[in-house]
């Protein structure tokens, strides 16, 4: 049964950033349970087989933490049968370049050896031997802090060769991103991997069969691996408790913009939208009413404040709203955000970031921000706002990755849900006969 209201969790402890001083050093981690849950699938074999770890934490339905949110267990099952002398990956995406997001960072700061110990119970679930973590390039602190992590996790010899003494050899590689939004997306993410341009893989084949370096390959974002290893200590059933069924676990609210107290926030998921924004935010600040919400990074679409009453964040209650959990960054607009200058930013976003490969996108992103600019000018005509629409149609679900839809999505639902004000920008010709 899940809990939706936050007095539900009151006594709520956090699981991925406990309050532990010192969390990110490896006595200490080791001190509260750490790396023992891949002592105890590697001193029992028999019992935790690779198959039978999976399965675990396929039961456990974690949620992929990166905005997609597809069944991680369920994804690790799509890799092939090991063949002998074919080596196999794990890229750990700490990308993080959606805007609003920032929740993989504090996991490199204040608990890196929980990912890397789910990075670890990957590798052995799938029988990989090599983990790549690409973490964002402006994230400069933060490679450092994660490479001391592996740092201390090799000295211990948790990392490496014949692990433990139980035979299990694997390595983690630290890689630096390449500076873009599209670096992000899995299948660019393994171009920049290999040195190449970051130009998104048409799919099929999937990573699975057909990743880096030709070889199969999972990519897995890293709250995801950070759960892989709290299902392990707890099991699938008890993970499965917390929040909500359909996307259960514990989620990192990066809760930003006009709240009287924005920050990254861990609770269950399943918490209703207002409860976020007024018991954990504090509410709107400087005694304004709230205007609209994006539940999920910037490409989410956006809800006005009159649709988030009695809405949870989970799949199926943001889903009747016709939105998504994405990456649960959530931004919170109050009554004096000009939507259409909010929009326009959005659109010049995407128009930056698109890597330009397929045509609806490269020119289509651009075809957004010049005509919402138009809106913001004032100088917009009713054919434009039918044009978006037509524009968001021609992009949806016709390019290589799902960086169209992405800029398509904000522009479609804020012209509709907010349309009041955009037809207020439109300009009153006068027709001379
Ligand atoms: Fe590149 Fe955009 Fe095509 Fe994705 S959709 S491959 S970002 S041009």
């Amino acid at each position: 049964m899940a809990n939706w209201k936050l007095e539900d969790w009151q006594n709520y402890k956090k699981l991925i950033l406990p309050d532990i001083p010192d969390l990110h050093k490896i006595e200490v981690y080791e001190r509260h349970g750490g790396y023992e849950q891949i002592r105890k699938i590697l001193d029992n074999p028999t019992e935790w087989t690779p198959k039978r770890v999976q399965e675990e934490v396929a039961k456990a339905n974690i949620r992929g933490r990166g905005g997609a949110g597809f069944n991680a267990g369920l994804k690790w099952s799509f890799m092939p049968p090991k063949k002998p002398g074919v080596p196999r990956y794990l890229a750990c995406n700490g990308d993080e370049s959606e805007p609003g997001t920032y929740k993989d960072r504090r996991i490199f700061e204040y608990n890196p050896h929980l990912f890397i110990e789910g990075v670890l119970i990957a590798c052995y679930a799938m029988e990989i031997d090599a983990a790549y973590v690409y973490i964002r390039g402006e994230y400069a602190d933060w490679i450092d802090m994660m490479q001391r992590a592996l740092d201390e996790a090799y000295a211990k010899g948790y990392i490496g060769k014949n692990i433990m003494g139980k035979g299990f050899n694997m390595e983690i590689y630290v890689h630096k991103g390449a500076g873009a939004y599209i670096c992000g997306e899995e299948t660019s993410l393994m171009e920049s991997l290999e040195g190449k341009r970051a130009y998104p893989r048409s799919k099929p084949p999937f990573p699975a069969q057909y990743g880096l370096w030709g070889k199969p390959t999972t990519i897995n974002n890293i709250d995801t691996l950070a759960n892989v290893t709290l299902v392990m200590r707890m099991g699938a059933d008890a993970y499965k408790a917390i929040g909500a069924p359909d996307h259960p676990g514990p989620i990192l609210y990066g809760l930003q913009g006009h709240v009287k107290r924005p920050g990254l926030y861990e609770y269950p998921s399943g918490m209703l939208i207002t409860d976020l924004i007024y018991k954990v935010g504090g509410g709107i600040r400087d005694g304004k009413k709230l205007k609209a919400v994006v539940p999920g990074g910037v490409s989410v679409p956006v809800l006005r404040a009159d649709m988030i009453e009695g809405i949870t964040m989970n799949t199926a209650s943001l889903a009747t709203v016709g939105t998504y959990m994405g990456t649960a960054g959530i931004l919170v607009m109050d009554e004096t955000v000009d939507m259409v200058k909010w929009l326009h930013r959005v659109t010049r976003f995407y128009h930056h970031e698109s890597c330009g490969q397929c045509t609806p996108c490269r020119e289509g992103t651009g075809w957004l921000e010049k005509l919402v600019g138009k809106f913001v000018e004032g100088i917009a005509t009713e054919r434009d706002y039918n044009l978006l629409l037509d524009l968001c149609d021609n992009m949806e679900g016709r390019t290589v990755c799902a960086l169209a839809d992405a800029a398509a999505w904000p522009v479609r639902n804020t012209i509709i849900r907010f349309k009041d004000e955009f037809y207020a920008r439109i300009q009153k010709t006068t027709v001379l006969v």
